[in-house]
């Protein structure tokens, strides 16, 4: 059994808000959202982290671009940061490759 929490909600067995998808990849809603728009895109296929995914399915971490421009477009903004923490020193915790989308307030640089 798989008990990454991401291929849980790729597999509707948890529930998440989705806003945007397409056949590669899936957007919803951060349930710990740090910005007025908080969406991870994600991968269907899983992958521990971008650079994975980028060996085993290139056009799909295009794709993760692309659906996260989308979502930032439909919600009304022009700027918006994209994160994508690997390994755990740099902040990651789930360990199925995401795309933080955060949009909606200013962004301090450097990021903490
Ligand atoms: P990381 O720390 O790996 O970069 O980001 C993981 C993100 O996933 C965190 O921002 C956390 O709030 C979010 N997250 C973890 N579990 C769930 C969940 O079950 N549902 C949703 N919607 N977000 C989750
Ligand atoms: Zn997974």
């Amino acid at each position: 059994m798989n008990d990454c929490i991401f291929c849980g909600i790729l597999a509707g067995e948890i529930p998440a808000d989705v806003v945007a998808e397409s056949e590669t990849v899936l957007a919803f809603r951060d349930r710990n959202p740090q910005a007025p728009l908080h969406v991870l895109v994600i991968p269907r296929t899983h992958a521990t982290n971008v650079a994975e995914l980028a060996d085993l399915e290139p056009e799909t971490v295009a794709e993760l671009v692309r659906v996260a421009q989308r979502v930032t477009a439909d919600a009304g903004y022009d700027s918006y940061r994209l994160v994508a923490n690997t390994g755990e020193d740099a902040g990651q915790s789930v360990f199925h490759t995401h795309l933080h989308v955060l949009a909606g307030r200013t962004q301090a640089w450097p990021p903490g």
